[in-house]
C-alpha cells in the first residue's frame, strides 16, 4: 500500500463509485494512462504555418487561425473519447515527432501577445506586463510559491500534482492563501521549461493530474501553454487540471478548452454585490456563469467548489447551487466546502467586515448541505 493510501483510503475507494467514474470519465481514462492528455492531441493538429510567420501576424488572423483548427480538434477529441479506453488510441496521439507548427504552437503565440496588452482576465488591464504589472500583481514571468503532492484535495484528484502560483485575479478580503495570492514575490520565478520539468517529476512520482492553482493560475497561461509543448515532446501524459476562480476572459477561456482535461472552478458568490464587497470583483455573476455555461455545454468534466461565507446561505450559497442544477443537471460534482475561517484583512479589519468575521454555524452547514440534495445535486462523494 502507498503511504498516501493510507492517509486518504477515500481517494482509491471514491472510483468504486460509477457514477462518478462516469461523471468524471475523460479525466478518469487519462489518468490511467488509457486516453491522452488534451494537450497531446493539441500539439499533434498540424497548421500549415511557420511559427515565425505566426509571430507576423495580427491578433485576428491568429484567432481564426487557431478556432478552425480548434473545431478539428474538437472532432478528434469526441472521436477519441468514444473510444477510450484503449492504449491504442493513447500511443496513437502521444508517441511519434511534434509538427513543425500546431494548434498549441498558435494558442502559445496568442497568449504570448496578450501578456502584451493583458486580458487573460475580466479585469482587462491591458498592461504590457513585459514592463509592468497588471492589477494581478504579476509581470509575464510567472512566480512559483510552492509545488508537491496534494493530498487534501477532493478524493478523485488525491494525490494531485498541485502547482502554486503566487499573484491573483482577485482580492479576497478573507484569502486563506493570502501570504501567496497578495505578495507574488514569494515565489520563485520559473520558465516554461522548469514547469514542464517539475510536471514531470509530479508525474513520474505519482500525481494523478497536475493542478495549476495560486493564488489564481490565469495570469500564467501563456508559461503553462508552452510548458505544455515540453511535455509533449517529452511524451509525458497527465491529466491537466484548472483550479481557479473562473474570472476568465472569453480570450483565456478558448486558450484553455483544448488542453485541459478536469475543471476544478470556484464559485464563490450568487450575486455581484458580494463579489464586489469582498473580492473587488465586477460583473461577477455574468463572467462566471458565462464561462461555467461553456464547460457545460462542452460537457467537460468539471467538480465546482463552493466555499460556504458565514451569513452567505441564501445570498451566494442557494443562487450557486441552483444554477449548477439548472445548467449541469446530471454532470455536475459539487465540493460544498465547510472550511472558511477568518483570515488576511477580515482578521486584521473585523470591524470593516463584521458579517464574515467568524466561522459558519452548523446550522449554515447543515442547511447548504440539505438544499444542495432537494436540488438533486452530486456532492457527498466530494464533499469531505
Ligand atoms: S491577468 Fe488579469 S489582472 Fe492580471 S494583468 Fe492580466 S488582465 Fe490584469
Amino acid at each position: 500500500m502507498r503511504e498516501w493510501e493510507l492517509i486518504r483510503p477515500d481517494a482509491v475507494e471514491v472510483w468504486r463509485n460509477k457514477e462518478l467514474v462516469q461523471r468524471l470519465w475523460w479525466y478518469y481514462n487519462v489518468m490511467l494512462d488509457n486516453a491522452p492528455a488534451k494537450y497531446n492531441i493539441c500539439a499533434r493538429i498540424e497548421v500549415p504555418a511557420k511559427i515565425d510567420e505566426l509571430w507576423n501576424m495580427s491578433l485576428n488572423e491568429l484567432w481564426s487561425i487557431h478556432d478552425k483548427y480548434s473545431e478539428e480538434l474538437d472532432k478528434i477529441w469526441l472521436d477519441v473519447k468514444s473510444r477510450v479506453p484503449s492504449k491504442h488510441v493513447l500511443h496513437e496521439w502521444t508517441r511519434g515527432r511534434l509538427p513543425s507548427c500546431s494548434l498549441l504552437d498558435v494558442k502559445i503565440v496568442l497568449a504570448r501577445r496578450i501578456v502584451q496588452s493583458c486580458h487573460f482576465c475580466e479585469r482587462r488591464c491591458r498592461v504590457n506586463r513585459y514592463e509592468r504589472r497588471g492589477a494581478c500583481l504579476t509581470t509575464a514571468t510567472p512566480r512559483v510559491g510552492t509545488y508537491g503532492h496534494h493530498l487534501g484535495e477532493e478524493a478523485p484528484l488525491v494525490p494531485s500534482g498541485t502547482i502554486f502560483f503566487t499573484g491573483c485575479t482577485f482580492r479576497c478580503v478573507y484569502c486563506q492563501n493570502w501570504d501567496i495570492s497578495q505578495f507574488p514575490e514569494n515565489g520563485d520565478e520559473v520558465t516554461p521549461k522548469q514547469l514542464a520539468i517539475i510536471q514531470k517529476h509530479l508525474r513520474e512520482t505519482g500525481a494523478r493530474n497536475i493542478n495549476w492553482v495560486g493564488g489564481d493560475p490565469t495570469p500564467a497561461i501563456h508559461a503553462i501553454l508552452e510548458s505544455l509543448r515540453y511535455l509533449a515532446e517529452w511524451q509525458v501524459n497527465v491529466p491537466q487540471l484548472w483550479n481557479s476562480n473562473m474570472y476568465l476572459t472569453l480570450e483565456g477561456m478558448k486558450l484553455l478548452l483544448h488542453v485541459m482535461d478536469i475543471w476544478l472552478p470556484d464559485m464563490k458568490y450568487g450575486n455581484d454585490q458580494c463579489a464586489e464587497r469582498y473580492s473587488i470583483a465586477k460583473r461577477y455573476w455574468e463572467v462566471i456563469t458565462r464561462n461555467m455555461k461553456i464547460l457545460a455545454e462542452r460537457e467537460e468534466d468539471c467538480i465546482i467548489r463552493h466555499l460556504v461565507l458565514p451569513g452567505h446561505v441564501e445570498c451566494c450559497t442557494k443562487p450557486v447551487l441552483k444554477w449548477i442544477a439548472e445548467n449541469y443537471r446530471d454532470k455536475a460534482l459539487v465540493n460544498v466546502m465547510d472550511q472558511y475561517r477568518p483570515e488576511w484583512l477580515v482578521v486584521r479589519y473585523p470591524h470593516r467586515w463584521p458579517e464574515i468575521a467568524r466561522r459558519p454555524s452548523k446550522r449554515e452547514l447543515d442547511e447548504a448541505y440539505r438544499y444542495a440534495t432537494e436540488l438533486g445535486l452530486c456532492w457527498e462523494p466530494v464533499t469531505r
